[in-house]
């Protein structure tokens, strides 16, 4: 048997390092400081009793050019809150680090301490974490497997909630409720429950739970969730086989954990979040490989896009705001995850969205997006410019997310980034209230009337209110920003152009 040790609390972050916001690290609901992760155990999950014959597991950790000690402790974590007739064994996946202290140091205290416990898979290059967790499934031996980041430490009692849960069904994908570890101080901030979401973008983020559990009151009870944060999740390993694991065409970072989301629910499965089951995860602000995750995530995301959501995929091209005919980014080859789309039969996207992600705002009437670009004007583009003050202005031309309008079939004229669920709000439509000669942006369901929302619009044409028949211009003036100042007026003849279009069936 493994005795307990306390966990070591080695603080070692590496400050040398620098990265963007992240998948593990999606804005939380609310949170509260504990010192100790116990702490914060909602205590009728302390009551709840579970069957003896559980099933084993094998707990998989992958990094690259972790701190020795991070991994260590999460080694030591998982011991120390596992019971060790449960715990089959340990995978560490380095996925080809170039820190000399992860060889032959990693191997040789693991092996003392934990003698027979601990595998090692190397792999000779960098694969991605994706891949990387598909090399430690391979070399997984138990019943279920878990896959978690190696900077985690576990709550007591973490593993039998799941592996009950798993044992029950074992098409059920199990996620433990995440908090995070203050990178600089290691203190444990319980976040609130949460599901786990994303945005068309397919960037995760925490989202308030189905309002069914919320109803309920029982704060141990699973939470329905449409995809995953992506640093820990507990799966049948036989299942996930046959579900066909990760998507091995991803690369580096990004996607992977809303794809299986999408897979397990389409394809007969479920996804829930356990809020019994408790992993801290550090949210580092750096990371120490890839600089550009952005590129990876938004590849994987047209992976997805492409075999999962069916004519849903234009909401990840508008979210990224690139076009949907050569689009630019090269996503490989997707034909083996159609077959196995179509093998095991899988639902359409419309059902997923319909009964496991309602929340989920629809842009299907979209009929141009991208940035909007006037003749008068080359170079600027419109743009939502502060959010606060309600005036769409003209810019120079970077097609970031201020600049991504959409047209709809409506008449309506959005600016902003492209929505996503309905805790938060919708994009503002371009409005010409038919005061003054300035258009305003607006709550598209606030306007008094509800044309003053509506524009005729055809590509390379002019945009005309279908309230006052004014058209959006621009007019030069010395004392506007860049000389260029957007109003309604008197139609003057100029022509505009949105960047990107949908075609969309003939009805
Ligand atoms: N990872 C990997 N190979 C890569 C990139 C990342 O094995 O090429 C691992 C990384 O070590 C970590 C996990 O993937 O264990 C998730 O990455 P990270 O923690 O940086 O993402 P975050 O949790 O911040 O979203
Ligand atoms: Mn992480």
């Amino acid at each position: 048997m493994i005795t307990g040790q306390p966990a070591l609390a080695l603080f070692h972050t590496d400050e040398s390092i620098s990265h963007p916001a992240t998948a593990c690290s999606c804005l939380p609901l609310s949170s509260r400081t504990n010192s100790d992760l116990n702490n914060g155990l909602d205590c009728r999950c302390k009551q709840l009793t579970y069957p003896d014959d559980l099933p084993q597991i094998s707990v998989v950790f992958i990094f690259v050019n972790e701190a020795l000690s991070v991994i260590l402790r999460s080694v030591h974590s998982v011991v120390n809150h596992t019971p060790a007739h449960l715990l089959k064994e340990i995978i560490l996946v380095d996925d080809n680090s170039d820190s000399v202290e992860l060889k032959f140091n990693l191997d040789h205290y693991v092996n003392k301490r934990y003698p027979g416990l601990v595998k090692i898979v190397r792999n000779s290059k960098r694969e991605g974490l994706i891949r990387a967790r598909i090399h430690g499934w391979n070399a997984a031996t138990a019943p279920v497997v878990g896959f978690f980041d190696a900077h985690v430490e576990f709550n007591t009692g973490w593993a039998e909630p799941i592996l009950t849960r798993v044992k029950e069904d074992h098409t059920r994908i199990i996620l433990p409720a995440i908090d995070n570890i203050k990178y600089n101080t290691f203190e444990v901030q319980q976040y609130a429950n949460a599901a786990h979401g994303y945005n068309w973008g397919l960037w995760c983020m925490y989202i308030i739970p189905p309002q069914d559990w919320l109803d309920r009151g029982d704060e141990t009870a699973p939470i329905r969730t449409p995809a995953m944060i992506g640093c820990s999740f507990v799966v049948d390993r036989e299942y996930f086989g046959e579900i066909g694991l990760l998507d091995p065409g991803m690369e580096v970072y990004g996607g992977e954990n809303i794809e299986l989301g999408m897979r397990v629910w389409q394809c007969g499965g479920s996804m829930e979040v356990l809020p019994c089951a408790r992993v801290a995860h550090i949210e580092r602000t750096k990371k120490p490989y890839n600089n550009d995750i952005d590129y990876y995530a938004k590849r994987n995301a047209l992976r997805a896009a492409e075999v999962w959501m069916d004519e849903f995929k234009s909401h990840v091209y508008m979210a990224w705001n690139i076009p949907m005919n050569n689009p630019g980014v090269d996503f490989g080859d997707v034909s083996e995850r159609v077959a196995l789309r179509k093998k095991m039969n899988c639902r359409s996207f419309r059902w997923y969205l319909e009964h496991v992600y309602p929340e989920m705002r629809i842009y299907n009437n979209t009929i141009t997006y991208g940035e909007v670009r006037n003749s008068k004007a080359s170079g600027y583009c419109l743009d939502q410019g502060s959010e606060e003050d309600d005036r769409a202005i003209l810019y120079p031309c970077h097609g970031m997310s201020s600049q991504l309008a959409r047209y709809t079939t409506e008449g309506l004229l959005q600016l902003g980034p492209l929505g996503s669920t309905t805790f938060l709000p919708d994009t503002k439509c371009l409005v010409d209230d038919g005061r003054g000669r300035t258009p305003s942006l607006k709550k598209c369901d606030v306007v008094t009337r509800s044309s003053q929302r509506l524009w005729d619009f055809t590509q390379n044409g002019p945009i005309i209110s279908r309230d006052t028949g004014r058209c959006l211009e621009v007019e030069m003036s010395k004392d506007a920003n860049f000389g260029l100042r957007l109003v309604v007026q008197r139609c003057s003849g100029q022509k505009w152009m949105i960047r990107n279009w949908i075609k969309h069936p003939r009805h």
